[in-house]
């Protein structure tokens, strides 16, 4: 069957992960029924991310498939129109060590949106209400959903640099694109690192308030106080703790990264660091989204339709993309 004919009474149309290596399906499926504090949403928008296609690959697993991907939702409840957005985490346990002291990105039985829980290639999804953020006014669905993911453990990974001024973004997709510019409203500097021939992701970078860009590998014209390597290529690690200054920080934002080459102690010498930063809080959301209007963070994206989902996941993983892909059903 095709996702282009339109669902019968009752259904509706989504795309489906089946099993790694696959591409997604168009499935026709009951409407979910919301249980005992949960949501039915209607699906307005929905940002494709790096994660989903670490899914498709089956570097990240997905435990139970099928499985609708998708975790940058933007919503509207059914029944009172309400807007709202479905992140990563979709359900922590409250009560692990984690959960009781602000960590709840790290709950060890935390399941996510779009992994554990249907995500949004989908017209419709069922959320946890407790875990669902508000949207800012001002900002249209498709420009919204970016902010989800993108935006914040993008942000989550700039709170991980401190008070660093000259800050190196490896990779500039979808996340550095939002974290520039807040780094740039927050008076930092920004350093963009592409892959190589990515001009128009540096011109980008360099319209969105970067003072510089590069190719990764690159030394910058000068040496930054911490970066932020969004891009899954663990050689990025060597290669940005080569352009710290002493005592700075390297930041592995993304879920999965290719192996980490071995590098000489004197790279991590001087109070250098490396950090992950692992999904995020509901805080983490709920300050991020009240900041984005102020700086004010503006998205690109490019849209596709949902039928066209496994294409935007391609032109992800292709580098054909500027800025951030959202599925709109
Ligand atoms: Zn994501
Ligand atoms: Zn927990």
């Amino acid at each position: 069957m095709s996702a282009e004919r339109p669902p019968g009474p009752g259904t509706m149309r989504a795309m489906v992960f089946e099993a790694p290596g696959r591409p997604l399906v168009p499935v026709e499926r009951p409407i979910p029924r919301a249980g005992p504090g949960e949501l039915l949403l209607r699906v307005r928008a929905c940002g494709v991310c790096r994660t989903d296609l670490h899914l498709l690959d089956g570097e990240l697993a997905v435990d139970v498939p099928p499985r609708i991907l998708g975790h940058q939702i933007v919503a509207s409840v059914m029944g009172d129109g309400c807007r709202v957005g479905v992140p990563w985490l979709g359900w922590t346990c409250g009560e692990c060590a984690h959960c009781t002291s602000a960590r709840e990105n790290l709950c060890e039985r935390a399941r996510f949106t779009g992994r554990d829980i249907d995500g949004g290639f989908a017209e419709y999804a069922v959320a946890d209400e407790r875990f669902c953020l508000p949207i800012p006014d001002g900002y249209p669905d498709l420009q919204a959903a970016p902010l989800l993911c993108a935006g914040l453990i993008g942000y989550r990974a700039l709170r991980m640099c401190g008070d660093a001024g000259r800050l190196g973004l490896y990779g500039f997709g979808a996340a550095a694109h939002i974290i520039c510019q807040v780094a740039v409203w927050q008076g930092r500097r920004v350093f963009a690192f592409t892959r190589d021939g990515d001009e128009p992701a540096q011109a980008l970078a360099r319209e969105l308030g970067a003072e510089w860009a590069g190719v990764s590998g690159d030394s910058p014209p000068e040496p930054l106080d911490a970066a932020i390597i969004f891009a899954p290529a663990g050689a990025l690690v060597p290669a940005a703790l080569r352009a710290l200054v002493t005592g700075g920080t390297a930041v592995c934002a993304g879920i999965h990264m290719s192996d980490i080459p071995s590098f000489p102690y004197e790279l991590l010498w001087g109070e250098r660091s490396v950090r992950s930063v692992a999904n995020l809080t509901r805080a983490d959301g709920r300050e991020f989204l009240e900041l984005a209007p102020r700086v004010p963070v503006r998205t690109h994206v490019t849209s596709y339709a949902l039928a066209r989902a496994g294409e935007a996941l391609e032109d992800l993983r292709a580098g054909r993309l500027v800025g951030a892909a959202v599925v709109a059903p």
